[in-house]
């Protein structure tokens, strides 16, 4: 099947508009992706006729308003392969998510014991495993990663070793978007009894993610970069690890009875889910989730690959300009530098045009570090993309050039 782009284009409310007198070309997918009708008109919907809080109430509203909230946990857990709904835990995103499970490993790590992490990692797979480090004496460890952007698979596995309790490493590098081999990697690490989180925030708008192939331990990923709200994401844990950590917050809905004595913890997914959630990003992630699941994610990663080719092709040709992440296997970034010119000049060049990217670090300072750059332009692009718009990129570029060059 092929997609259509134009249906798909009307879909999206925020492409049709311009931006400085420019129609919008809109390529920080990477940071955050636009959201389909369905999924403003489900969060409108369910302020205006079906609000209440979930869980707690005997009323209608309540149990129509909880109701909703388990079926898209279900769906959830449908879109994962999950093999329990409870093995999904609603959160605020991949950061939450990972910090859950950081702030778990705290009542784990012992001092000698290490995490093994990568180069290529955005700042929230690295600062709570750091805190966590910091306040149980263990230690860090990390892959380094080639002049291409990919893991250096034989530092992994010298990495790995009796003294690893946690390899945490992402599917998908945001900065400069290698398809990291994690099968790989969980393979590896499961051989010596060691679990594996992934970080899927930037797989999951690219690809179908079946975490019982993977066999990963836990998956986190973010509501807003797969179409959907900001502020709700999932953190997919194995049912035994997920028993095995404590509590990450004390509030209601997490216990099952309370005294100033001693206090229950409810079962999972409850156990992680303290106080009020975000039920409108619940029910509009279900909505997203539904909306990629019709056009078939199989179908949007072949069509994202054709754009990352021609938006390759295009930008190789331009003389000075210079692609960081360069992998085998890549999801559609693309991240780069022109000669002489700061990435923010390009940056800001390119808005006047109407075309949207991002510049700077992408909170991967390490990775711009090991590459020796402040930053780079980066343009990622989603399934509403086309190559016409990869073209006005191009024509920017060549502008930015003129004018600074
Ligand atoms: N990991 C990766 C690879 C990311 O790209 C991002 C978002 N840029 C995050 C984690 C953090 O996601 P969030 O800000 O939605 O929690």
């Amino acid at each position: 099947m092929k997609i259509n782009i134009e249906k798909i284009r009307k879909d999206f409310p925020v492409l049709h508009q311009e931006v400085n007198g420019k129609p919008l070309v809109y390529f920080d997918n990477a940071a955050s992706t636009q959201k389909p009708k369905v999924v403003i008109d489900r969060i409108a919907n369910y302020y205006a006729n079906e609000h209440s809080n979930i869980h707690r109430g005997v009323h209608s509203l309540s149990a129509a308003a909880t109701e909703e909230y388990e079926a898209a946990r279900k769906t959830v857990q449908a879109h994962l392969n999950a093999t329990h709904d409870h093995e999904i835990i609603f959160t605020k995103g991949t950061t939450d998510g990972i910090n859950l499970v950081a702030n778990g490993f705290r009542s784990i790590l012992k001092e000698g014991d290490e995490v093994l992490i990568s180069e290529l990692e955005h700042h929230s797979n690295i600062v709570p495993w750091q805190m966590a480090c910091e306040g149980t004496g263990a230690k860090l460890k990390v892959i380094p990663i080639n002049d291409q952007g990919e893991w250096i698979m034989e530092e992994f596995h010298n990495l790995l070793s009796d003294r690893t309790k946690l390899v945490a490493v992402n599917h998908v590098s945001n900065a400069l978007g290698t398809i990291n081999p994690v099968e790989e990697v969980i393979h590896a690490a499961h051989s010596k009894n060691i679990p594996v989180l992934l970080d899927g925030a930037q797989a999951t708008p690219h690809m179908g993610v079946n975490v019982q192939d993977l066999d990963c331990e836990f998956y986190a990923l973010s509501g807003h970069k797969l179409f959907g709200p900001t502020g709700i994401g999932v953190l997919y844990g194995k049912e035994d690890w997920l028993n095995k950590l404590p509590p990450y917050q004390g509030g209601g809905d997490m216990i099952k009875s309370v005294s100033f004595e001693k206090t229950t913890y409810n079962e999972l997914p409850f156990k992680f889910e303290a106080g009020t959630p975000n039920i409108a990003g619940v029910l509009g992630l279900k909505s997203a989730i539904d909306y990629v699941t019709a056009i078939g994610l199989d179908v949007i990663a072949e069509y994202e690959q054709e754009l990352l080719e021609y938006g390759t092709e295009k930008l190789s040709q331009i003389e000075g300009s210079k692609i960081y992440g360069t992998a085998k296997n890549k999801a559609s970034v693309i991240s780069f530098l022109l000669e002489g010119i700061h990435p923010y000049d390009t940056g800001t060049i390119l808005d006047k045009l109407g075309i949207a990217v991002r510049t700077g670090h992408h909170c991967t300072e390490p990775i711009m570090t090991r590459f020796g750059i402040p930053g780079t332009v980066r343009a990622s692009f989603a399934f509403y993309n086309t190559k016409e718009e990869i073209d006005k990129l191009y024509d920017g570029i060549l502008r930015v050039k003129k004018m600074f060059g």
